[in-house]
Formats: structure tokens, C-alpha cells, sequence
């Protein structure tokens, strides 16, 4: 069995094989202990996709509150227990990769795959230092990468474009609450996660808004009093939903950002990583103790079983963000009604989905007064890091 990429989704994937006695090779490109442009953002409903405890060295700083503004008004919301925690992505993937290793795999870095090709009984992908034969692959190898269509599949999914820095923040306590602040007009949102000894700090844009990351993301910065950062990276991220595209070719199946995973309202991708891997695990590893081959009839399960969970869930979410683009002064007022930023915690916790959120906004619809929206006392570009924890 040969895994390409050694990201989240790799890594549970080869994990799941190695640890149920399959043989796995994972090939990554990068070095040992690479990072990847991310907030860092790990929900409690990814940690729980995992299936095991991570050390708090890796899991990161325990979030317990929200503050979500929209249009210059905020609205902060803060629970007893974390939903989310804000993780390092060299520690985390390194984590994630050293256990494949433990339960068997054979990890290769600083190994790209280059190419893939099938005989009848085989696959088999080259390297610069050689080829490799296996009788299934898994491709993980992260958004863009040219390798999908190697491999046989024909996705397309519209990409966002990120623009984010992670600043150091060693001697300051940078808090427990995540501020995210919405554009429905549809240009994208902003972020600030206070990790570990560092602040991650970002812009996401809707595709037509690319070109404008970095000055959204500058003004972003301004309007929240947030440190300028010395380096930044800008890099795109997979929008899922909407025209889906078969996830298995021949003896192929292709996993997380690959396939196109993120939702695109949250910008969550470690969740779906985490789940893809797990599944595509399950159905190859059902299909290599089968004696049939090619196994594609087994391994159209993966399709299934990725439309049913997750899927469903990422076209929830675009939905939410083409409802939230065209009527955006409405939902922008809907947001800061009161149990709407409890609801995105729900999603985000996984105690809630967006059947959910929907049900709040009609309610909220419904319900008069806009209860107790905190307007800022400065105008927007006024509001700095001393209005709160963050
Ligand atoms: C700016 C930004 C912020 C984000 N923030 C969050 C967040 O807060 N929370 C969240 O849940 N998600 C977030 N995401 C999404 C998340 O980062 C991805 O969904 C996640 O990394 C997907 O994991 P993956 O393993 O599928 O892909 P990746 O993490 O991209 O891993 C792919 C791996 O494949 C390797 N590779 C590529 N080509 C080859 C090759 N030819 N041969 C060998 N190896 C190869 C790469 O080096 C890489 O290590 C964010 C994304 C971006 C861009």
C-alpha cells in the first residue's frame, strides 16, 4: 500500500492501514517535522476524529471563547469546556506522522512522487531515487497537487486564497478566545488564534477576491490592533461542496485536501483530513484482504461513505456561504443574534451541525430585538487588543 503525502490526512490514513497489519509505504516531499500555511485550528470535534489523546505539547492552546464580528459589531461567547484548540502544524503533523511510524508505516521524506502508473495488478509511483509497487494507493498530497490527475481523477474544486502569518508572542499570554471576523459581502474573513508562544493571524478570500488578500488582510491587522507580521505566506485552500467528482479511480483513492475538503464557511480541513483518512483506511483495507482484483467494486464504498460524512456536511456549508454572499446585510445582523455564535461553537465543538445553525438563524429571523450585540465604543478601525483578552 503506498500513501502519498505524509499531511493529517496521510498520516491517519497510513496509521489506520499499518496499525490493521497492512504494509504501507508513505513517500512526503517535505523535510521531516515541515510545516504547512494554517490558524492551527483544531476543533474538538477533529480532536475526536482522531480516536486517540494527543499530548498537550501538541494539541496546543485550549480555546474557550468566540468573538465574532460583523459589520464592526461584536459578539463574544464563552463556554466552561474548549471547542477548539489553536495546534502548531509542525508539531501536530509531526505527531501524526511519527505515530504511521509506530504502527508500522514506512515513512519516506524529502521523497516527492513524480509519477504514477498501473499495470494490471499494480501501482506503481517513481521517485527520484526509484519506483515503488503497491497493489492500492491513497493520495494525499494536499490542494493543487498535480498528482490527482496522474492518478486518474478528473476534480475540480474552486480554491480560496489565505493570506496568514504567525507571529512569536513568547512572553505575552495572548488568551483563550478566537476573534473571527466575517465579511458576508462575500470577500472572505479574518482571523486572529492565539497559539502557543505565537498568534496566527490571516485572511481568507472567496475566489473572485484573491488579487485582494493581502490589503484585506493589512486592513484586517489595523482594524484589530494586531501586531504587523515580518513574514507571511499566501496559499489556497480547497473549497468543498457543490460539483463532486468520483473520489476513487482504478486501485486509487484520494483523501483531504486532494479531494477537495474544507469547508468553506469554518475553513475546517483537519476534520475532514482526519475522517477521509480514516475511511479510505477502512475500505482499503477491506478490499486488500479481498482476493478480487482490481477491487474497484470495493472501493466504490469510499465514495459512498464519503458522501454520506462528509459531503453532506460541505454542502451544507456552501449553501450557508451563497445564502450568507447574496443576502449578506441580513445575515450579518442574523449573526450577532443571540445563539448564533453558540451555534458556531456547536459546529465547531461537533455538538451541532448546520441544520442547526439554520434552525437558530429562522428562529432569530422570527424573533424580534437583536438582544445584547455589543456595539463597540470606537469605530471600527479603533478597536484594539485592549478591548479583551485576545
Ligand atoms: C491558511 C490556511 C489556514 C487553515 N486553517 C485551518 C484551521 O485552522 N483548521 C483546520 O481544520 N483546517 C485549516 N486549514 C485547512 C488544513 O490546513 C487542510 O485541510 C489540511 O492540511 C489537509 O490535510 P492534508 O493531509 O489533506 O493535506 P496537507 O496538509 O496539505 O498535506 C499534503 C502533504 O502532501 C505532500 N506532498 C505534496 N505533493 C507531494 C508529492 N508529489 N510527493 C510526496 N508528497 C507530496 C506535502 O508536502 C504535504 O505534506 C487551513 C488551510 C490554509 C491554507
Amino acid at each position: 500500500m503506498i500513501v502519498i503525502g505524509g499531511g493529517p490526512s496521510g498520516a491517519t490514513a497510513a496509521s489506520h492501514l499499518a496499525g490493521s497489519g497492512h504494509s504501507v509505504l508513505v513517500l512526503e516531499k517535505g523535510p521531516r517535522g515541515r510545516s504547512k500555511p494554517c490558524a492551527g485550528g483544531l476543533t474538538a470535534q477533529a480532536v475526536r476524529e482522531l480516536g486517540f489523546h494527543l499530548p498537550s505539547s501538541v494539541l496546543g492552546r485550549p480555546i474557550y471563547s468566540l468573538r465574532l464580528v460583523c459589520c464592526g459589531r461584536t459578539r463574544e461567547v464563552r463556554r466552561k469546556e474548549p471547542f477548539m484548540w489553536v495546534t502548531r502544524r509542525d508539531l501536530l503533523d509531526l505527531y501524526l506522522l511519527d505515530n504511521a511510524a509506530r504502527a508500522g508505516a514506512t515513512v519516506r521524506n524529502e521523497e516527492a512522487a513524480i509519477d504514477i502508473s498501473r499495470t494490471n495488478a499494480q501501482v506503481t509511483v517513481t521517485t527520484r531515487a526509484g519506483s515503488y509497487s503497491g497493489r492500492l494507493l491513497i493520495l494525499a498530497s494536499g490542494v493543487r497537487s498535480g498528482l490527482v490527475r496522474k492518478a486518474g481523477f478528473s476534480m475540480t474544486t474552486p480554491l480560496g486564497w489565505c493570506t496568514v502569518a504567525s507571529i512569536p508572542t513568547p512572553h505575552t499570554d495572548p488568551g483563550d478566545t478566537v476573534l473571527v471576523e466575517y465579511d458576508f459581502g462575500g470577500k472572505g474573513y479574518g482571523w486572529a488564534f492565539p497559539g502557543v508562544g505565537h498568534m496566527n493571524i490571516g485572511y481568507g478570500c472567496h475566489p473572485p477576491f484573491a488579487s485582494q488578500a493581502n490589503n484585506l488582510f493589512e486592513s484586517f491587522i489595523q482594524r484589530h490592533g494586531l501586531p504587523k507580521p515580518q513574514a507571511r505566506a499566501f496559499w489556497p485552500v480547497p473549497l468543498g461542496g457543490g460539483r463532486r467528482f468520483a473520489l476513487t479511480a482504478d486501485s486509487a483513492l484520494v483523501v483531504g485536501d486532494a479531494a477537495g475538503m474544507v469547508d468553506p464557511f469554518t475553513g475546517e480541513g483537519l476534520r475532514y483530513a482526519f475522517r477521509s483518512g480514516r475511511l479510505a483506511a477502512e475500505v482499503a483495507a477491506a478490499a486488500l484482504s479481498a482476493y478480487d482484483y482490481p477491487p474497484k467494486s470495493d472501493l466504490s464504498y469510499y465514495d459512498q461513505a464519503c458522501r454520506v460524512s462528509i459531503f453532506r456536511e460541505l454542502e451544507a456549508a456552501r449553501r450557508v456561504v451563497c445564502v450568507a454572499s447574496k443576502f449578506h446585510r441580513l445575515f450579518e445582523e442574523l449573526m450577532l443574534r443571540p445563539g448564533m455564535a453558540e451555534s458556531i461553537q456547536d459546529l465547531l465543538s461537533g455538538q451541532g451541525g448546520y441544520g442547526s445553525l439554520a434552525i437558530r438563524g429562522l428562529l432569530c429571523m422570527f424573533s424580534t430585538g437583536s438582544g445584547a450585540v455589543k456595539r463597540p465604543k470606537a469605530t471600527t478601525s479603533e478597536v484594539s487588543q485592549g478591548d479583551g483578552p485576545l
